[in-house]
């Protein structure tokens, strides 16, 4: 399949004064392919949204490239149009939905419509009754406004929303939090991706939500991505540390009662401001040694396409 998206040593560094710095996203490189579903995840505050920000062009990488389709993806000229960069939408979280909006869905659908293809009339309904077709919005809900809407009926609108633009790519950071509307979103996305072969880059702290609809999976702990694979290994033999303590605390785990109350580790700031030369899950790794907190370690490739970057992996280990 034909590459889309690449990102090539991508850093997004935040000066917050003297000599403080907030490392967002450190040295990130990865491939994505046309139609693929990737997900990635980490804690909260791990810098997943800026990466989000900088693949939609919200955001400028303070080092490295981010390709889309070959050709370097520029930051929009116009701030309000920055979520409508060329090939790329990113999904609106349910929250950020105009809930005052008088406007019905379909008008808004209608009007995004006009504006991007042109089309009119009979023409432009049609457009829009095949929108609600793929994103499963009864045509009756979308004559209402975005606040007499369910919420799963409002993530339906969103979706529909960022379509109307026919985007390459979808970015989609945790547009909702609940369980049940995050299935629900993944199982719509999956149908809108078979429908149009658009691609999805899909951001969550859970892992075992993600790996049922993705293709492959990356983890993020604290700006570095740590492990990448394909989606159904990385969820039968996790291989990173981090990502084993991800899986044992996620939603999922907590929910399903396997490990009891979910832990949430302190994903603040401080956790990206002035991080030491080791690796970013020292400090809370079980099998952390000096040579753990001194140097970063290597991406050593586990399985075919599955990579961790860890001092004790067998092959960093030699
Ligand atoms: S490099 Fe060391 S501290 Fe980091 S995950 Fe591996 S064993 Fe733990």
């Amino acid at each position: 399949m034909a590459q889309l998206l690449k990102l090539e040593n991508v850093y997004k560094t935040f000066e917050m004064g003297k000599q403080i710095q907030l490392k967002a996203v450190e040295d990130i490189s990865l491939e994505m392919d046309e139609g693929e579903m990737l997900g990635i995840v980490g804690e909260p505050g791990c810098g997943k949204s800026t990466l989000g920000k900088l693949v939609s062009g919200v955001q400028p990488p303070t080092a490295g490239r981010i390709l889309l389709g070959g050709k370097p993806l520029g930051e929009a000229p116009d701030p309000a149009r920055r979520r409508f960069s060329p090939g790329v939408q990113m999904l609106l979280r349910e929250s950020e939905i105009d809930l005052f909006s008088t406007r019905p869905v379909a008008e808004t659908m209608a009007m995004v419509l006009e504006e991007t293809e042109g089309c009119k009339g009979g023409a432009l309904d049609a457009q829009v009754f095949r929108l609600l077709q793929m994103v499963q919005l009864d045509p009756v809900c979308a004559r209402r406004q975005p606040a007499r809407l369910s919420e799963i009926e409002r993530v339906r609108a969103a979706v529909g929303y960022a379509m109307c633009r026919r985007p390459r790519l979808l970015v989609c950071d945790e547009p909702v939090t609940g369980m049940e509307t995050t299935a629900q979103l993944l199982r719509l996305l999956e149908r809108v991706q078979q429908q149009t072969g658009v691609a999805c880059l899909l951001f969550d702290d859970d892992p075992d939500l993600l790996v049922e609809s993705c293709d492959r999976i990356g983890v993020i702990c604290r700006g570095r991505m740590v492990e990448f694979g394909p989606a159904a290994r990385i969820a039968a033999r996790p291989c990173h540390p981090y990502t084993q303590r991800l899986r044992q605390h996620s939603r999922s785990a907590a929910d399903s009662g396997r490990l009891g109350k979910r832990v949430v580790d302190s994903g603040d700031v401080n956790n990206l401001v002035n991080p030491g030369p080791g690796c970013r899950f020292a400090s809370r790794c079980p099998y952390a040694d000096t040579r753990c907190r001194a140097e970063y370690p290597p991406q050593t490739e586990v399985a075919p396409g599955h990579w961790i970057a860890c001092w004790k992996s067998p092959a960093a280990q030699g």
